[in-house]
């Protein structure tokens, strides 16, 4: 049972619903994740709102000494967390490690931003008065992540909240609930206060209770679209600070002068790695007509050599989270047959290195997929590549313009020139330029553009800062002989 973590302490709550946690390799039911009810919301909350005052009031000194500790445990203990990942979202253990290691160089980031959270002083700006900022944190603030990252999305955020002396209460995906509790645990072994950092599991209803939540004063979320849309509308209308980022369909553009070596070992890497179930995946190549077919050659031949099966016995791609996910993923490639598509590599007919039962299904490489089609416009978030043929540069950026989500894009050529007008033209948050999966390194942020982020401060780096804190203008006098000389009621001016 994978319960609740509240003020310090394991929670089991009142919420009688459980939800079932898989491992995915080998297609059984291995735990069971308490679903929140509302009054459980409501003692997360409560516990994260008491321990706000003191941990606000502690230095930054003594809130930095507790992350730090915290990254000391996390570099001797992050092998554990690897496994539990693996255990109930199924990417291989070697990507659960990346993920942890991207996530803490956010930690690490924290580690190092006091001075992004300092603010301003100008001394005399009149006669006599000071004027300064403050920046301050915001209360009890609410995560609310994804699957698909069980350790780094939530490390995103909590780093940054945390360091600025904000409390929290993280809602993990109840697909792969266990991550959370052990950073919750080992945040506690650093030293953490109790309710400082509290993890509530569950569903829309407890996703529902913190977007509502009078006490909590700012969301976090990462998800799909539809949701990450309903959470930025239904917190803001409740006052809330929001960024909530959205879903993904990125293309990866390959033009005629390309390196096509590099070009298929990237878009490989980016299409199949975590089974594509990442937000920064490339899941369409657009590709210049008269290298196309050379490029399907180079890939479909990278594909061939890809092991499929149990991330823990070294192969290179693992299940996809769900037998439901799966199902889904391999409707569209059903679909992609019926909408004229030519399948050049299937997944369906995988043969895994794992348990009949697990949820797989293997890399797949879709051509002349067409523009109006479904397998095109839609997110998949599995191991689908589709290939769209395009006659240069400017019908590139074109299609990408005309998507609706605008994460991450990639451009692959050899043309200084062509790489700058992309760069300059394509409407995405993210661009990798002979990079195919560019998140941002810590001290810059993450977010996409259109329907992929609403909101508009993105994630880590200095607008994490920004978000996790409010400025506080203060103009200050002290006069050194008392009595100002007379009042005045004209509108105050600077003299
Ligand atoms: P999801 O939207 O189904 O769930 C995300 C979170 O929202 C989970 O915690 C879930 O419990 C909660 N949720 C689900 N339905 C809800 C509802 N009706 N009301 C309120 N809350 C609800 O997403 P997922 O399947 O867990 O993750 C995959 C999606 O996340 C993909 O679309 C992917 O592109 C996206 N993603 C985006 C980024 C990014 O940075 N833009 C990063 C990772 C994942």
């Amino acid at each position: 049972m994978v319960d609740h973590f509240v003020a310090g302490r394991s929670f089991t709550g009142t919420g009688e619903r459980l939800g079932p946690v898989f491992d995915p390799a080998l297609g059984v039911e291995t735990k069971r994740v308490r679903l929140a009810a509302p009054a459980d919301v409501d003692a997360a909350v409560a516990a994260a709102a008491q321990a706000f005052p003191g941990w606000r009031d502690k230095s930054w000194a003594r809130r930095q000494e507790v992350l730090f500790t915290f990254r000391e445990l996390l570099n001797a203990r992050r092998g554990e967390l690897a496994e539990i990942i693996t255990s109930e979202h199924g990417k291989v253990v070697s990507d659960a490690a990346g993920e942890i290691a991207r996530g803490q160089e956010v930690l690490e980031f924290a580690l190092g931003m006091p001075h992004l959270a300092r603010g301003g002083y100008s001394e005399n700006v009149s006669t006599g008065v000071d004027a300064f900022t403050l920046r301050q944190p915001l209360g009890v603030v609410s995560i609310v992540s994804p699957f698909n990252f069980p350790a780094m999305v939530p490390m995103w955020f909590l780093p940054m909240a945390l360091a600025t002396g904000n409390t929290v209460v993280l809602k993990p995906s109840e697909k792969d609930p266990s991550a959370a509790n052990w950073l919750a645990a080992l945040l506690s072994e650093a030293g953490l206060p109790d309710g400082v950092f509290n993890v509530l599991h569950g569903d829309k209803v407890a996703v529902d209770g913190l977007l509502e939540h009078p006490d909590v004063q700012a969301v976090s979320f990462v998800g799909s679209t539809p949701i990450a849309r309903y959470v930025y509308e239904n917190a803001t209308r409740a006052g809330k600070r929001v960024q909530a980022l959205g879903g993904a369909k990125n293309h990866m553009l390959v033009l005629a002068d390309a390196d096509l070596d590099l070009a298929a070992d990237s878009a490989v890497n980016a299409a199949f790695g975590s089974a594509g179930e990442r937000c920064m995946a490339i899941s369409v190549l657009a590709v210049v007509d008269s290298v196309a077919d050379d490029l399907i050659g180079r890939i479909s031949e990278r594909m061939g050599r890809i092991k499929v099966g149990d991330g823990r016995q070294g192969c290179d791609m693992g299940p996809l989270v769900t037998r439901e996910h799966r199902d889904k993923v391999a409707d569209y490639v059903e679909l992609a047959v019926k909408e004229g598509a030519s399948v050049v590599v299937d997944g369906r007919d995988v043969e895994p290195a794992g348990a009949a039962e697990g949820f797989w299904l293997g890399p797949t490489l879709v051509d002349r997929v067409g523009r109006d089609s479904r397998i095109y416009t839609e997110e998949i978030f599995g191991p689908v590549l589709s290939v769209v043929r395009v006659r240069d540069l400017a019908e590139g950026i074109e299609i990408i313009n005309d998507g609706a989500y605008g994460n991450g894009t990639a451009i692959f050529t050899t043309s200084g020139g062509a790489a700058r007008r992309f760069q300059r033209e394509v409407e995405a948050g993210m661009i990798g330029i002979n990079v195919p999966i560019p998140v941002p390194v810590s001290y810059y942020s993450f977010g996409g553009w259109k329907q992929s982020m609403f909101g508009d401060t993105k994630a880590y780096g200095e607008q994490g800062v920004h978000f996790f804190t409010r400025e506080k203008a203060v103009t200050s006098r002290w006069p050194v002989t008392a009595g100002a000389g007379g009042f005045d009621l004209g509108f105050p001016q600077n003299a």
